[in-house]
């Protein structure tokens, strides 16, 4: 067997399939196969002959990932577990909205920054999600949605679940090529956020590949001491410098910066973080979304009061800085990154040691 490890179908673009033409099959075969994995179909699902299925599935899987569980939440809100190939598991979320509806992805399974409130990164990095993996948690969905390539299920596409997207660089920049593939899924890359801890060189990088995506940032304390503790990626690269890099991203790119802030309570809240936080981001065309804290149970963190947050917004209100709160949805299904994840392996660990 060899080393290389098997692809499936979503890691090949459209023009990739024409190798089915070099082999001597027919020159509809290539589209025909090409569209049937965009619509995520199996093998078995497709209409063609069975030569070319056993050809084809000595070499790719029919799908990179297999949904396991779906989970549904009072406001719309669905979360999907996921089991890649290899037997890894990443989950994604579902959110209907009145523009469109947006799927939350994976970009790695687990991950390796270490922010303090963030349940994906309690066991480190396994690994890299492959572009067909990060395909195929957009495509099981809009497929399971009833969607179709001329009637899509899903419009908006947020990098917002498990994985630094920019630890992850080639896959995920790949990825969004595939995405918005003119005869696949077709999503435009406006309708697509990249959200970072604030990897300073790929935040560069991304400016310069001209991937015109809404480029969020990961924020959620204005000082440096603070920052270092919450997000230890800070002590690489700090506020100055991921500002100065969000600046760029918008020179290249004229796309406004979104910066994310989670409230934690006693940690980054007060008037005079508001102040602080209008300070460092004043010059810059930039909108902060504010989230409320979704308390991991293995960490000590909480959200904030009415009061708390009132004074906060107010602040950044006076201060004229563009700001509103994320509209906190799936609370009542695990809803922050990695929760899930935990929480199903915790079980079959559990179930395995009976
Ligand atoms: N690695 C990327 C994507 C992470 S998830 C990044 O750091 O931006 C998307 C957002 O959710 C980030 O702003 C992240 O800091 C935030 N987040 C993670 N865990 C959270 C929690 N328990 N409660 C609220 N927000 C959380």
């Amino acid at each position: 067997m060899s080393l290389e490890k098997k692809l499936s179908l979503q890691d090949l673009s459209e023009k990739e399939f024409s190798f089915l033409a070099e082999r001597g099959y027919p020159s509809f075969r290539a589209g025909q196969v090409f569209l049937a994995s965009r619509q995520f179909r199996s093998y078995a699902e497709m209409n063609i002959p069975s030569d070319l299925k056993k050809e084809l599935s000595e070499e790719f899987y029919d799908r990179s990932l297999t949904v396991i569980k779906v989970l549904t939440g009072k406001d719309g809100t669905e979360k999907y577990l996921y089991r890649l190939n290899d037997g890894n598991i990443v989950e994604g979320v579902f959110m209907p909205h009145n523009y469109g509806n947006t799927i939350c992805i994976s970009t790695q399974v687990g991950c390796r920054m270490g922010c303090a409130f963030c349940a994906s990164t309690l066991n480190g990095l396994v690994r890299n999600l492959t572009k067909g993996e990060m395909l195929g948690e957009v495509l099981a969905v809009n497929a399971l949605k009833g969607g179709s390539l001329k009637k899509r299920a899903i419009t908006n596409v947020v990098l917002m679940g498990s994985g630094e997207p920019l630890d992850n660089y080639e896959n995920v920049t790949e990825f969004l090529r595939l995405l918005s593939e003119k005869n696949g899924l077709n999503v435009s890359l406006r309708n697509v956020s990249l959200s970072t801890c604030g990897l300073v060189e790929g935040i560069r990088r991304l400016a310069d590949d001209d991937l015109p995506v809404t480029l969020t940032v990961s924020l959620h304390s204005p000082y440096d001491e603070k920052r270092d503790v919450l997000m230890p990626v800070n002590r690489k690269y700090p506020i100055a410098e991921v500002v100065k890099a969000a600046k760029y991203y918008f020179e290249k790119t004229g796309r406004r910066i979104i910066f994310e802030y989670t409230l934690i309570k006693g940690e980054n809240s007060s008037p005079a973080d508001a102040e602080k936080l209008a300070a460092v981001t004043r010059g810059l065309n930039c909108h902060v979304n504010l989230i409320m804290l979704n308390p991991v149970k293995e960490r000590n963190l909480k959200r904030v009061d009415k009061d708390t947050l009132k004074a906060f917004t107010d602040t950044l209100n006076r201060l004229g800085v563009s700001n509103t709160l994320r509209r906190s949805m799936g609370n009542d299904i695990e809803g922050a990154c990695g929760q899930l994840r935990n929480k199903y392996l915790e079980e079959q660990q559990k179930s395995e040691d009976k």
